[in-house]
């Protein structure tokens, strides 16, 4: 048997000078420190707020950078890692979006904070990472409240929340391009063999990374 993949990426969002990953249950942030040891790592104390930093590790569920040599960190199990950069390849950012986040606005907050830096929201790209599905995801009746409360879309399948699709619906209300949004379509509890899933009982999380690279960086493992 093959060994299981620890990274896995979406071919349509990587770059030379962007690096990328969404790391599977095989993956930890020690391993990603060892195979990025010049660069400096940023993580976060996530707290399913709205809350987008920039440049600083602290208390949030976003982080946003422009500094060759940062790698920005998000840690999920079954909320969604969101991974923005530029066309440019200027700025890059992570947002860790679970049903709260989402319906508190992180990706509106995220996308308005990344234009207020002087960017083009036309020009962003995104990429979703795997999450629970809309197959997995039943809700209760407070999730949609909450949405319907706050005035945000959200989309659901029979009485689930489609998490991927509504976290779409608010990259597109935001300005971001529909044909520059990439989606890996894997639910987390579905997928027992590459991920951990808290609504399958784990307690693990995945991390999903993002970083704008310096030419001389060395990268000591295929990431
Ligand atoms: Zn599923």
């Amino acid at each position: 048997m093959s060994e299981p993949p620890k990274i896995l990426k979406i071919s349509t969002f990587a770059s030379k000078s962007v690096i990328h990953g969404f790391g599977t249950r095989f993956f930890s942030l020690p391993e990603l420190r060892d195979s990025l040891p010049s660069l400096n790592i940023i993580t976060l104390t996530q707290i399913h707020s709205s809350k987008v930093l920039l440049n600083s590790a602290g208390e949030g569920d976003g982080v946003i950078s422009r500094d060759p040599g940062t790698i920005l960190v998000i840690k999920t199990a079954d909320c969604l890692p969101v991974l923005i950069k530029d066309d440019e390849e200027r700025i890059v950012a992570a947002l860790h979006a679970g049903w709260k986040g989402l319906c508190k606005g992180i990706i509106f907050k995220g996308i308005a904070k990344i234009k207020n830096l002087g960017f083009n929201k036309k020009n962003l790209r995104v990429a979703l990472g795997p999450s629970i599905g809309p197959c997995c995801y039943s809700v209760g009746k407070e999730v949609f409240e909450c949405f319907k409360g706050n005035g945000l879309p959200f989309v659901k399948r029979g009485e689930n929340l489609d998490l991927p699709s509504t976290a779409i619906e608010h990259l597109t209300s935001s300005g971001v391009n529909i044909k520059k949004i990439s989606v890996l379509p894997l639910c987390t509890k579905c997928t027992p063999e590459l991920f951990y899933s808290h609504r399958r009982g784990e307690k693990g999380r995945m991390i999903s990374f993002i970083g704008l690279l310096k030419p001389e960086t060395e990268v000591k493992i295929k990431l």
